[in-house]
């Protein structure tokens, strides 16, 4: 579980001879390659963090272009379509308090509802047992200790993070008297009289690689930010079942990537990876993979930290920048979708859902908003876990999640279809769900991490200060946009 996410990244070689593979040829170059060389700002990353910086930018009466690496516009916000089948394989959920999400649903006419997968029913499989939540507390299998065998395992996490939270403002995470928790959530946990049996369990929900590695301080800024959503009962988990309000974006999440990237002036440059970036004689170079050079008088470097480690910079950055972008943690994240061709749930008389200590960790079964009927199964596997399975490709993980569903609840057999899935630490763009803090980084950098650099400024949700998921790379968006206005 401790192992460190950093070893399983590629060597810097590796990802440079990967990005020169994708640029596109000579004589392909597509239309929307021939952006202009020469702009106010140059934005790298055409995730919402990068598009809302670009919006507001040229609302202003300043030219932009934005380059991304991939194909695609939206970053972690995709939705994969086939036979008919929609799967949000990144961000899905609109919190309430998403004001900026939302402003910009509205103004571009992108539409939200409240109607989602409606959660199930869960069966544990632990310890190589399945057994129903109403038998944990006595189960033989349950090896945590006193008053922890009746918490469930899927609550443990959250649950015990919730009631140890020592600040409720949004603000608290970086006060100085609270960088005491900033240290290995295990070891707190540890300080705290926790249980290693129950560590153990709580582990397999932590959303980042490992209640080792990640930082308690990270947890609770994210419990915190959490909590003013509504999520505030500690008997509840926060995954998996309906405990806050959260709307949907109609047609899929990545509908407002691209509506936020149509509606600039100057189109995204696709398949465009900044591999270098040069500051000096007021300007800022930046130099895509395909060898040109794009020349502005300000950057936004709008893509995930752990990306931003293969970006070349001359002059180097201070300190504060180049140890946050080389100790970035993310939480690796995969996904499974499948159709439920059959009620497997009635033939073996249990709970649809899984949740387990297995390499698949937790399998949600959900019913259709509109019909009612349970016919989705989405298994997802967060942090080391994921990351373990990712020397392969998806398609062959699959195989892996198929089988050990069909040995530990033989019902499932012939009762899913598999339809399509995704992982995050395989796209060499993002690597993770989110950005979170190791022991002692929020101490080391977390003020200073995201300041500007002379004419280089800095956003994406690594940078979150008040919100977090897609609002908070909308704030940091907002934030790098204002603080050029100021200069520009
Ligand atoms: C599985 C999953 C579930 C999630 N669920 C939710 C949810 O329900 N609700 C919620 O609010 N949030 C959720 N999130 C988080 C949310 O998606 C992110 O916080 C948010 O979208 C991050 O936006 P960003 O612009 O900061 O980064 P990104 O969306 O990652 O965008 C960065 C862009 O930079 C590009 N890039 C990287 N390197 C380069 C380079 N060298 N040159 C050019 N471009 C580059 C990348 O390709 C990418 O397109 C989820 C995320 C995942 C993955």
């Amino acid at each position: 579980m401790s192992q460190d996410v950093r070893s399983f990244l590629p060597t810097r070689r590796a990802v440079v001879g990967g990005l020169l593979a994708s640029a596109p040829l000579l004589g392909t170059v597509p239309a929307w390659a021939k952006g202009p060389q020469t702009v106010d700002v140059v934005i790298i990353g055409a995730g919402l963090a990068g598009l809302n910086a670009a919006s507001i930018l040229e609302g202003q009466g300043l030219s932009v272009q934005v380059v991304e690496a991939s194909d695609r516009v939206g970053g972690r916000l995709r939705t994969g379509r086939k036979d008919g089948y929609q799967a949000e394989l990144g961000a899905s959920e609109v919190g309430a308090l998403y004001g900026r999400v939302r402003d910009a649903c509205s103004r571009l006419n992108v539409g939200l509802t409240n109607k989602g997968g409606i959660p199930t029913d869960f069966l544990l499989h632990v310890n190589g047992v399945s057994l129903r939540p109403q038998d944990w507390a006595n189960a033989p299998v349950n090896m945590t200790r006193g008053a922890e065998r009746s918490i469930l395992p899927y609550i443990l996490q959250t649950g015990l993070f919730q009631r140890w939270l020592p600040f409720k403002d949004t603000a608290a995470w970086l006060d100085p008297a609270n960088l005491v928790h900033d240290i290995s959530a295990a070891e707190f946990m540890r300080a705290k009289g926790v249980s290693e049996a129950a560590i153990r369990l709580a582990d397999i929900d932590v959303n980042g690689p490992s209640l080792e590695s990640i930082s308690a301080l990270s947890i609770f800024r994210d419990l915190a930010r959490a909590r003013a959503e509504g999520f505030t009962d500690p008997n509840k988990p926060q995954y998996g079942v309906n405990n806050m309000e959260r709307s949907y974006i109609v047609g899929g999440s990545d509908v407002l990537p691209k509506a936020m990237a149509a509606a600039l002036k100057t189109p995204v440059r696709l398949l465009s990876p900044a591999v270098a970036v040069d500051q000096g004689d007021g300007k800022v170079r930046v130099q895509l993979a395909n060898g040109d050079v794009l020349t502005g008088k300000y950057l936004v470097v709008a893509a995930p930290y752990s990306a931003v480690r293969n970006i070349r910079f001359t002059p180097g950055l201070p300190d504060a920048q180049a140890d946050a972008i080389a100790g970035a943690l993310y939480s690796a994240t995969t996904q499974f979708h499948f159709r439920i061709t059959k009620p497997y749930w009635e033939q073996d008389g249990l709970p649809p859902s899984l949740w387990t200590d297995l390499p698949f960790e937790r399998a949600f079964a959900l019913k259709s908003p509109e019909t009612g009927a349970t016919d989705t199964l989405i298994v997802w596997v967060n942090g080391d876990g994921a990351t373990r399975w990712d020397d392969r490709e998806v398609e062959q993980q699959s195989d892996l999640v198929i089988a050990e569903l069909a040995r530990v609840r033989p019902s499932m057999v012939g009762a899913l279809d598999y339809i399509l899935g995704y992982s995050w630490g395989r796209n060499p763009y993002v690597r993770g769900n989110k950005h979170v803090f190791g022991p002692g980084q929020v101490k080391r950098f977390a003020t200073d991490m995201g300041k500007p650099v002379g004419r280089i400024h800095f956003a994406g949700e690594h940078l979150r200060r008040l919100e977090h998921g897609m609002e908070s790379a909308m704030e940091t968006g907002e934030a790098a946009a204002m603080e050029i206005l100021e200069k520009a």
